[in-house]
């Protein structure tokens, strides 16, 4: 059985499962001269791609609306694993 996460943006409330991999963490990362980062943890934030690219932070094309994935039915299992094991029999 899969595990599903849900994931919510920081800035807008939107939320996302971990399938949709559209969310980013949002911090202040200080670049020095030499090669080395100082990221600033714990105040990061998670925000979806489309408040990132409202605010400006990115100019990515915002990827076009997709349908939700509904997942299957008991109904739908049931009868995947009946025409499986039917076939299995052929
Ligand atoms: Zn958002």
């Amino acid at each position: 059985m899969p595990i599903i996460t849900i994931y919510k943006c920081d800035h807008c409330g939107n939320t996302q499962t971990n399938t949709d991999d559209d969310m980013h963490y949002v911090g202040i990362l200080v670049k020095d001269i030499h090669p080395c980062y100082a990221r600033s943890p714990g105040h990061e934030q998670l925000w979806c791609s489309k408040c990132l690219i409202e605010v400006g932070i990115v100019n990515w094309k915002q990827p076009a609306a997709t349908p939700p994935a509904t997942p299957p039915t008991l109904e739908d299992m049931i009868i995947e694993i009946v025409d499986s094991a039917i076939e299995n029999q052929e």
